[in-house]
């Protein structure tokens, strides 16, 4: 039985005042959830985050690392420095970060493996793009994302990795993947693991990305193959958030 995890992506938003009032927020709705809750907050909150959130069952987590350990990396952040503010959870190869920043398979694959290294539980963000949805190759590209990952670090790697699929057409723009459609995604992602190793396909979390909010989380996450959310949007707003951390 896979547990529900609930992972909040704030992106680039907050200030001090706001980030208090979100957690505070989100800690006073904790005793009523049963799912496993993350927020992944940007690096300059983590050292506020954590003294919040000490001896709580909020979990805190990055955005993303980079795969060196130290150096002249201008504006770069390691596994190390996220680990120091007690972060145990690093999104990784998020869709922004591959559009945006030119992030390939490779770089993501690498940047997984790294976090393994460190000990940090990676969210392993993958999904297709409209276009790509549109013109049937949906499959092929979760199969090449992961794919990428299992020739760099194996199979077994997985035992540790949370996967996000996140429909890119789906982030951040109101327009949620239906149920069906997101199962299908999930379905089809556990098979690609369930070629490699039945008992690891069994046990990966598949978060579903996508404009999912307190109205629509209960319907997928109800779905069989999904276990979970990554949420942007509604994760800045402590009762969203909550309503959705409710459902598992
Ligand atoms: C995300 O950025 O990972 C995301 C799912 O955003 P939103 O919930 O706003 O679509």
């Amino acid at each position: 039985m896979r547990q529900v995890i609930v992972a909040g992506n704030w992106k680039m938003n907050g200030s001090k005042e706001t980030v208090n009032t979100l957690v505070m927020g989100i800690l006073a709705g904790m005793s009523e959830v049963n799912s496993t809750v993350i927020v992944c907050v940007p690096s300059p909150y983590l050292s506020q985050v954590e003294a919040l959130t000490t001896h709580s069952q909020l979990n805190l987590g990055a955005q993303d690392l980079n795969v060196n350990a130290s150096g002249a990396f201008t504006g770069e952040v390691s596994a190390d420095m996220i680990k120091d503010f007690g972060a145990q959870y690093v999104i990784v190869g998020h869709s922004e970060r591959r559009s945006l920043y030119a992030e390939t398979d490779a770089v993501v694959a690498n940047k997984v493996q790294v976090a393994l290294d460190n000990g940090l539980t990676p969210i392993f963000c993958i999904g297709e793009t409209l276009a790509e949805r549109d013109s049937g190759q949906m499959e092929s590209v979760v199969m090449r994302q992961i794919q990428a990952v299992i020739d760099l670090s194996g199979i077994d790697a997985f035992k540790h990795i949370i996967i996000a699929y996140e429909p890119v057409w789906a982030i951040g723009t109101g327009v949620t993947a239906t149920p069906q459609q997101a199962q299908d995604a999930h379905a089809f992602i556990r098979s690609i693991l369930a070629q490699n190793d039945a008992n690891i396909a069994q046990s990966t979390a598949i978060l579903y990305g996508g404009s999912m909010n307190p109205n629509n989380a209960a319907e997928l996450i109800g779905c069989e193959d999904i276990d979970g959310g990554l949420i942007g949007g509604a994760s800045l707003k402590a009762e969203d958030f909550l309503q959705i951390c409710k459902v598992g």
